[in-house]
């Protein structure tokens, strides 16, 4: 079965996890700095704290902030739920702007829309590894005195517009990524946020750890080495070193990824150009990305079918593929708590109705790649 996301793991990767499983670390020793260390280096980040998973990351990241309770934050609808949960984790109002029907990301134009005096932070979403237009929505957000946290969990080894990495928090206060098995590099489960600004990399040391500090600096009383204070509510969102030995590993081959994903991605492009009902992902040549997926629109109904059949067919084959995303704010809990329906944001809700994504990652063949092009292939064309 080819699925529609896959980790590629070699001998490397396995031998630094042993190395780390025979040292007296499994926790708390020196493999996650290292590893913190090289995200600074590939990002340009003055700063990064490695985490359990990208949902903790984006939850303290919006914690230290310190944002008003019950102010807004702005996020795309065509995302992972956890883009819009942390807000809610924060006690903020969830609001969502409209995406750009081309590249599928939040669009600044809906988001000037959705601003009010209330507003605090947009969370913009890097979709399938494509950054977003971040020179617009960092002057957006300086203008109204705005916070920004990028959730690029899609989009570790992409670039911006300007062709410097993603993560370099140059638009944004803090950056988020995400090393679940599925994304660009994995860690099994892991995340980090980088970010520029000192103070905030403090807070979110803190908050990885139980509101816990031991930094002399800090301590109201120092009566000895056992020492600690608790200055806020944190939590244990830390990152092991058997997980960070094995996202250092995989980082060295970054670039391999990248390449690897893009000769598959231009594979694709040139298979399915120029079909009639199906619309190709976003092609630009200015802007670097590291495509973590392939989302093909499909207009099944003109095709003359449903795309759980179109589905069912290439599972038949041993062909797995999937939706990204069904938008958060049709999601039930959404809807009750906050009041959203269906038509409240026709971009997305229209995308979502024709997306499918195909399999993408390093670790498929060139037969792999053809299989699922020859299988496609078939099902679109009449
Ligand atoms: C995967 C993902 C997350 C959450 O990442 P985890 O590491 O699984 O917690 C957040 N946002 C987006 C856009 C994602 O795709």
């Amino acid at each position: 079965m080819i699925q529609y996301g896959h980790q590629y793991i070699d001998d490397n990767d396995i031998q630094a996890v042993i190395d780390v499983l025979k040292s007296d670390f499994l926790t708390q020793g020196p493999a996650v700095s290292r590893f913190e260390n090289k995200i600074r280096e590939i990002t340009g980040a003055r700063y990064c704290v490695a985490v359990s998973n990208a949902t903790a990351g984006l939850h303290i990241a919006v914690a230290a902030l310190n944002l008003s309770e019950n102010s807004e934050g702005i996020t795309s609808p065509n995302t992972f739920l956890a883009s819009a949960n942390c807000l809610v984790y924060n006690n903020l109002i969830p609001v969502f702007a409209d995406i750009n029907p081309d590249t599928y990301n939040i669009e600044p134009d809906e988001i000037e829309k959705k601003i009010t005096s209330n507003t605090e932070v947009i969370i913009p979403v890097h979709f399938a590894g494509l950054a977003c237009d971040m020179g617009r929505i960092k002057n957006i957000a300086d203008d109204h005195n705005i916070k920004v946290i990028e959730d690029a969990a899609h989009a570790i080894g992409s670039r911006y517009a300007d062709g410097t990495p993603v993560g370099n928090c140059t638009y944004s206060d803090m950056t988020v990524f995400s090393f679940h098995p599925v994304k660009t590099i994995t860690t099994g489960e892991g995340g980090a946020i980088t970010t520029n600004d000192e103070s905030l990399y403090k807070r979110l040391l803190e908050l990885r750890s139980h509101g816990m500090t031991k930094d002399t600096e800090l301590l109201t009383q120092n009566p000895g080495p056992w020492y600690y204070e608790m200055h806020s509510l944190g939590f244990n969102y830390r990152m092991t070193d058997i997980q960070a030995a094995l996202g250092y590993s995989q980082l060295l081959k970054l670039q391999q990824f990248r390449e690897r994903r893009q000769s598959i991605v231009n594979r694709y492009n040139k298979a399915f150009d120029g079909i009639p009902y199906v619309k190709l992902p976003y092609r630009t040549f200015e802007q670097v990305s590291c495509f973590h997926l392939y989302v093909l629109q499909i207009d099944f109904e003109k095709l003359g079918t449903v795309r759980k059949e179109f589905m069912k067919k290439l599972t038949d084959k041993g062909i797995g593929t999937q939706v990204h995303y069904i938008p958060v704010h049709t999601q039930p809990y959404y809807k009750t708590h906050y009041g959203y329906k269906i038509g409240d944001y026709p971009i997305a809700e229209r995308y979502y109705q024709k997306a499918l994504s195909l399999p993408l990652y390093p670790a498929m063949s060139d037969d792999d790649v053809q299989k699922v092009i020859d299988a496609v292939k078939e099902l679109v064309q009449q």
